[in-house]
């Protein structure tokens, strides 16, 4: 079995081979980059002050250890699905019978915005980390999305030791300020923006000719661009010749299971749901995480998948304003202040101690 991508669903999957054992004595290895996964929920408190930098780790060689799952420290860059390989941006070919993505999505900043040297990506958020940890005190900085990500980082870049009142300009796009929340919690999030002096424009911001413009507006001097909008599908999915919808991302069913590879599992962003539309966050990453472990054990045994990921009617988001308090929705409701946050981190940490514990003997 291959699991390739440890991601915010995989990590479930590893937890029920800590706390089970690797189903029918498969050898299994997961395939990912880094040593740990890095909780997104949590960085926008990194940025202001309210964590340690890696204090929302996931140790995934530490959980793969204790499954007793070979860890290759490596990426795939290649998937053919009839004859089940996997192909490695370190030259290797990883053959499986089973396998399960959770890759995430990719940065497409550049694609949208265009190239410039001060344009930073959200994804990979690792490097996202790493870049602004070594920079510190950014000047100007512009966060270019409007969703719950982008808005989140602007509000944590604002309260960064030593930011200042205009520093963070949050450009939403033509679409707005956090489409799909209810009005409710736009206009406590717009409030909020106003009272803490981020600069808010709705248009699309690019770099014309070297120069960072919001529609006919110039947002020069600027010393760093964020992106944080959205995520596009890996070159690779497409190229395997698996089931895809328009945009790329692996077609599954609602086991997780390819449309058209019955051997091949998905979840995260990198997948998209054949039934329904099924916005790409952390929450589904993380609720589908334990169907994809039933699933993926009963595939391993020859059963037929005996779960399904049917998502709320509603997911609870709590943004995080920075200044020490929070702003919570569900559905049509909202809510704010200093318990919304003290909840949030509750949470998190929550979340990130549940693996830590599977860690240890
Ligand atoms: C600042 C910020 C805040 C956010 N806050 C929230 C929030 O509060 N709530 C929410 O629901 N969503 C939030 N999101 C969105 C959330 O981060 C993503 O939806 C979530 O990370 C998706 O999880 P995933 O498992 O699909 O992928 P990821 O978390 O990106 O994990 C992918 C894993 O696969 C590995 N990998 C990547 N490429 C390869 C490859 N080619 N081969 C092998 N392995 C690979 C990576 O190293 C990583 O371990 C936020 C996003 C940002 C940027």
């Amino acid at each position: 079995m291959l699991l390739v991508g440890g991601g915010h669903a995989q990590v479930a999957v590893l937890a029920d081979f800590v706390q089970r054992g690797v189903p029918g004595g498969a050898r299994c290895l997961l395939l990912t980059p880094e040593p740990a996964l890095r909780y997104s929920g949590m960085v926008p408190g990194w940025l202001a002050g309210q964590h340690g930098r890696d204090d929302g780790l996931v140790d995934l060689a530490g959980l793969a250890a204790r499954a007793g799952v070979e860890l290759v420290l490596d990426r795939c860059i290649g998937l053919d699905p009839d004859a089940r390989v996997v192909r490695t941006a370190g030259g290797g070919q990883i053959g499986f019978d089973l396998a399960a993505f959770d890759t995430g999505g990719e940065g497409q900043a550049a694609d949208l915005l265009g190239e410039d040297p001060r344009l930073l990506d959200v994804r990979p958020i690792d490097a996202l980390v790493d870049r602004l940890a070594a920079l510190p005190a950014p000047g100007r900085v512009v966060v270019a999305g409007g969703g719950a990500g982008g808005v989140e980082l602007a509000f944590g870049l604002r309260n960064r030791a030593g930011a200042s009142p205009g520093q963070v300009t949050l450009v939403t796009g033509e679409g707005g300020l956090l489409p799909g929340f209810s009005g409710a919690v736009r206009r406590r999030v717009a409030r909020a923006l106003a009272r803490q002096a981020i600069v808010v424009i709705h248009e699309d911001l690019r770099f014309t000719q070297g120069a960072l413009v919001a529609g006919v507006r110039s947002l020069e001097p600027a010393d760093l661009v964020i992106a944080a909008l959205g995520s596009a599908a890996p070159a690779w999915v497409r190229d395997s010749g698996i089931a895809a919808d328009a945009d790329g991302f692996l077609l599954v069913d609602a086991h997780h299971r390819s449309v058209s590879h019955p051997h091949v599992f998905a979840a995260g962003d990198v997948a998209a749901r054949a039934d329904r539309q099924l916005a790409h966050s952390g929450v589904h990453a993380v609720m589908a995480g334990t169907v994809l472990a039933a699933n993926l054990r009963a595939a391993l045994a020859g059963r037929p998948p005996p779960r399904t990921y049917r998502p709320r009617r509603h997911s609870l988001y709590l943004l995080n304003t920075g200044d020490g308090s929070a702003i919570a929705s569900y559905g049509p409701l909202a809510a704010q202040g200093a318990r919304v946050l003290a909840l949030k981190h509750r949470i998190d940490k929550a979340w990130i101690a549940r693996y830590a514990r599977l860690t240890k003997p």
